[in-house]
Order: structure tokens, then C-alpha cells, then sequence
């Protein structure tokens, strides 16, 4: 008779052991003293699973959990796609420690979920304990030298150098986004230090939710707007803004140079008027929640967090928030193409769902003065359904650098940064 070897739940978040249970005693593989074979211990599928993978010479990738562990069950969907995927390549089991304790013994597994790698030669070449995802299992067999892939090395765009140079003049282009600035919504911060051209005022609210400590005071006295029907350049603070929403829910905003012009040109466009303040409360309201710019959340990522809800401002801000919050969260982001929906699940910092499998992310980089490569910013990142849908994307968008990264990557980048990172983030002048 076994004695009850005790087998840890690896708990959902970080490596917080939430509990000990004692396995079920002698359910299954009762007395056996003497070391009957592998395919004896383990249950259903994999049974045949340790000889099998040794028969084909595949390396073998081994799961030890229970049905009614949470961090298991997130575990199942990632085998049964690397199962279907990886087919001829790699053996993928499962084994029920629950329904099988002599193989937690077998394995000398403390805890679960434990994951075994084996070479093709049946050798342990790794072992992970708790969740581990998708891209992060893959990437541990490339660290470890085995191909599961089948030679077929996955391309990756890389872009450093632009395809065609930008030669807009810089006055015809955003700071902060780098679209073309319509001379009809331009507007302009002008400091001692300091001079920028913007496409509209929601850039400039974007910019100014960018500046560690900013002062509104300070900064809103730098800035002027375009008066709508006559081209005239006036201070931000004191025009009347026609402030209207355009068919796809976003802000639509006129300035005017005094209350009198507005109205009259709100007879013709429609909209409310609304003076400096209330077009600032309104435009700083919803902010990103990993870098707290301010977001249309049209534009934005949807974030779930439990019962609440937030917003990323870019697809990476939004893995961000795992990190930021030390929460799992649900991810929706749009195909930066097709718009088509992507949705990423996070659990313990990694990802834990991925929808669909084949989506990718751009990494957005350029080139800084020093010869870094640092990020190009929030504009210029983005997720896609497929590498097809990111190389037409990047054939329209000829001046962007960059590289493609695995979803996974993205979220690890943003768990690798330290609170004060995290306070930084997407700041003027900190972007990494
Ligand atoms: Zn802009
Ligand atoms: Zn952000």
C-alpha cells in the first residue's frame, strides 16, 4: 500500500501555493512494489504514451495534473493543439495524479501542474511546475535544442531599415501619431523648449496624458487651434469647441475662435458646444489602463479584469495590464488589417488562450540616436490574425520598422518590467 504522497496545486497566481492534498490512496496500481512498466501506471490516452513516443523516436512533452485543478484545466486546451498540431513531431500526454497517484510517485512530482520534457532517447531534459503556456512550451524546446517544428523555421518579419523613406514635411505630420495633420483640426504646442505639430486635439490630450507631471495649466498655455471656418490660429483656452461623435462613436471636435462662431457653425454641423474645460474632462476621461493615456475605447483594446473592465491604448498596453494589475485578464483586440477579433487569455503572467492560435504581433521599433533600438510607440504596434494580414498591413505602412513577436512575447515584455518601468511606460522620452 502506497503511503499518501502529498501533491501541490500550483495556484493561479504567481507561486502562491494555495493548498495540499493528499492523494487518494491505492485507487489504482495498488501494491505494486516491484516497478511494473511505464504503461502500466498511466492512465486512458497516454497509456501507451512513454513507449510509443520512445518507439518513434519523438521527444515527449508530459503533463502531470487533475481534472478539478484550475491551473490544469487551463493546461488541457494548450495540449490537445499541440497534440493536433504537432502530430509525428511530439508526443504530448496527460496523466490524472488524482486517478493515477503511483505516476506522481513515478515522476517524483511534488506538484501540480508539473510539466516533463523527455528528448526523443526518453532522457528528462526539463521540468516546469504550474501553468506554462502555449508559446512559452515551444520556446523551451527551441532553448533546449529539439525541433518540434519539423525544420520548418517560422519566418518572423523583421523590418530595420523603412521600405520608402517618409517624405512628408514635418509639418504635415503628427507628433504623436504620425498621420497626416489635416490643416483644419492642426494644432500646435509651442514652449521655450519645445515645438509640436499635431493632427487634432485629441493627439494633443493623448500628448498630454504622455508628460510625467504634467501641469494643465503650464501645458494648455503652450497651445494653439485652428478656428474652423477661417483658418485662424487661436489659443486652445479660450476657444468654443463644437464637439460632436462621427459614425464610428468617435469625438468629432471643432475649435472656433468665440462662442458667437460656434454656434453658427454648429447650425450647419450639428453637435454641442462645449468651452476648454468640459472639452478636457471629457477627452481625459477613459484612459489606458497599463500607461493612463487618454483613449477613444473605439480605438482601444478591450481589457476584462474579473467583474471590471478597462482599456489598453495599443494591443501591448493592453497585455500590459497583466502586469500593471497582477491580475489575469481577457484580451479583445483587433486585427490591425481586417479588424477582425483576436482575443488573448492571460493566467499567471503568460498566455493561457489564444484566439486565433495563428495570431501575431508587430513590435513597432525604430532606431534611436544612440543606434538602440527603442519602441516607435503606441501607434505603431499591433496584433494580426496571421503573418499574411501583417506583411499587407506593413506594405501599406512602407516607413514602419520593426519585428514580429509571438503574443506570448509581448505580454513577457510587459511582465518584465519593474513598477517604476511601469510607471513610465509610454511616457515622453521613455519609451523602451
Ligand atoms: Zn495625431
Ligand atoms: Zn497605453
Amino acid at each position: 500500500m502506497n503511503t499518501a504522497s502529498k501533491i501541490i496545486i500550483i495556484a493561479a497566481l504567481g507561486a502562491t501555493i494555495v493548498m495540499a492534498l493528499a492523494l487518494k490512496k491505492g485507487t489504482v496500481g495498488t501494491g505494486s512494489r516491484t516497478s511494473p512498466a511505464i504503461t502500466n501506471r498511466v492512465s486512458g490516452i497516454s497509456a501507451t504514451g512513454a513507449s510509443a513516443a520512445i518507439a518513434a523516436r519523438l521527444p515527449r512533452l508530459l503533463d502531470l495534473g487533475a481534472d478539478k485543478c484550475v491551473p490544469c484545466k487551463k493546461m488541457a486546451p494548450i495540449l490537445e493543439s499541440l497534440k493536433t498540431e504537432y502530430a509525428g513531431r511530439l508526443q504530448v500526454e496527460f496523466i490524472d495524479v488524482w486517478l493515477n497517484p503511483d505516476a506522481g510517485k513515478e515522476y517524483g512530482i511534488e506538484m501540480i501542474p508539473t510539466q516533463i520534457f523527455f528528448d526523443a532517447n526518453g532522457k528528462e531534459l526539463f521540468r516546469h511546475t504550474g501553468f506554462y503556456g502555449r508559446e512559452d512550451i515551444l520556446g523551451k524546446w527551441k532553448e533546449l535544442g529539439v525541433d518540434v517544428t519539423g525544420g520548418k523555421p517560422s519566418s518572423g518579419i523583421v523590418r530595420e531599415m523603412p521600405v520608402a523613406v517618409d517624405t512628408r514635411p514635418p509639418q504635415a505630420v503628427c507628433f504623436m501619431c504620425d498621420g497626416d495633420v489635416n490643416p483644419k483640426t492642426r494644432t500646435l504646442v509651442k514652449g521655450r523648449n519645445e515645438q509640436h505639430v499635431l493632427c487634432g486635439l485629441h493627439c494633443y490630450f493623448v500628448y498630454f496624458s504622455s508628460i510625467v507631471g504634467a501641469d494643465p495649466g503650464i501645458e494648455e498655455a503652450k497651445v494653439s487651434v485652428t478656428d474652423w471656418a477661417s483658418g485662424r490660429t487661436v489659443a486652445a483656452t479660450t476657444a468654443s469647441y463644437i464637439y460632436g461623435i462621427d459614425s464610428k462613436g468617435r469625438a468629432t471636435i471643432r475649435a472656433c475662435g468665440d462662442t458667437v462662431a460656434a454656434s453658427k457653425e454648429q447650425q450647419s454641423s450639428g453637435g454641442i458646444v462645449v468651452n476648454w474645460e468640459l472639452l478636457r474632462s471629457k477627452e481625459l476621461a477613459i484612459r489606458c489602463t497599463f500607461c493612463d493615456r487618454a483613449v477613444y475605447p473605439e480605438d482601444a483594446c478591450s481589457v476584462k479584469l474579473g467583474t471590471t473592465h478597462g482599456y489598453g491604448c495599443c494591443t501591448h498596453c493592453a497585455m500590459g495590464v497583466a502586469a500593471r494589475l497582477k491580475q489575469d485578464i481577457e484580451v479583445e483586440a483587433k486585427d490591425g488589417l481586417t479588424g477582425e477579433i483576436i482575443r488573448v487569455g492571460t493566467l499567471d503572467g503568460q498566455v493561457a488562450s489564444l484566439n486565433p492560435a495563428t495570431a501575431i504581433a508587430w513590435f513597432g521599433q525604430k532606431k534611436g540616436p544612440d543606434g538602440k533600438w527603442v519602441s516607435a510607440g503606441c501607434f505603431k504596434q499591433g496584433f494580426f490574425v496571421s503573418e499574411a494580414n501583417l506583411q499587407r498591413w506593413l506594405d501599406a505602412r512602407p516607413a514602419f520598422t520593426g519585428r514580429q513577436i509571438t503574443i506570448a512575447q509581448a505580454l513577457s515584455d510587459k511582465m518584465k518590467l519593474s513598477p517604476d518601468q511601469i510607471a513610465r511606460a509610454c511616457k515622453l522620452g521613455e519609451c523602451k
